[in-house]
């Protein structure tokens, strides 16, 4: 079954999208013993496809992006065929945001970069930054209002 691992900093709406993405329905849940009890996997059907989604929130603490905190987050990244790379872009990009793009780009899996709280049309214009991080288009999504989803996962599923 294909992997799909969701990172990015606290607050831009990770667990958001996961719950989105998962539904209400009935699935296993899986802690990373050691890593974080925040990090969980459950299955997704996307079209047919069974994919087993990760939600990695925790492994991140804010700009103290230090190397045990890699290490773990690599740990959890292990085998994920695909990343979903969420940012808030009203914030703009910060130096960590960064320093995370590069840091996938290392690990090699394809990354598709999620412009998450584009609640409308008028937030479109805060997309064109994300750009920099060197994916490609990045996706704009509301995970609260479930806008761009399918978008999203159609994006995905070409990695996998
Ligand atoms: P995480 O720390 O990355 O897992 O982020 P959460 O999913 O816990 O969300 C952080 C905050 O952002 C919560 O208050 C959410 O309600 C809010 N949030 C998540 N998605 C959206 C969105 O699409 N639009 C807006 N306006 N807020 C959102
Ligand atoms: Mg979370």
């Amino acid at each position: 079954m294909h992997k799909v691992a969701i990172v990015g900093r606290p607050n831009v709406g990770k667990s958001s999208l996961f719950n989105r993405l998962i539904g209400r329905r009935e699935a296993v849940v899986a802690d990373f013993p050691g890593v974080t009890r925040d990090a969980k996997e459950e299955v997704m059907l996307y079209h047919n496809h069974r994919i087993t989604l990760i939600d990695t929130g925790g492994l991140w603490s804010g700009d103290e992006w230090e190397a045990v905190i890699r290490e773990k987050a690599e740990w959890a990244l292990e085998g994920a065929d695909a990343v979903i790379f969420v940012l808030d872009p009203r914030d703009g990009l910060s130096a960590a945001d960064y320093e995370v793009a590069d840091w996938l780009r290392r690990l090699g899996r394809p990354v598709v970069v999620v412009a998450n709280k584009i609640d409308s049309p008028k937030h479109e214009p805060y997309l064109a930054e994300l750009w920099a991080l060197g994916f490609g288009e990045p996706v704009a999504i509301s995970a609260e209002h479930a806008r761009g989803l399918d978008d999203l996962m159609d994006r995905v599923m070409e990695h996998l």
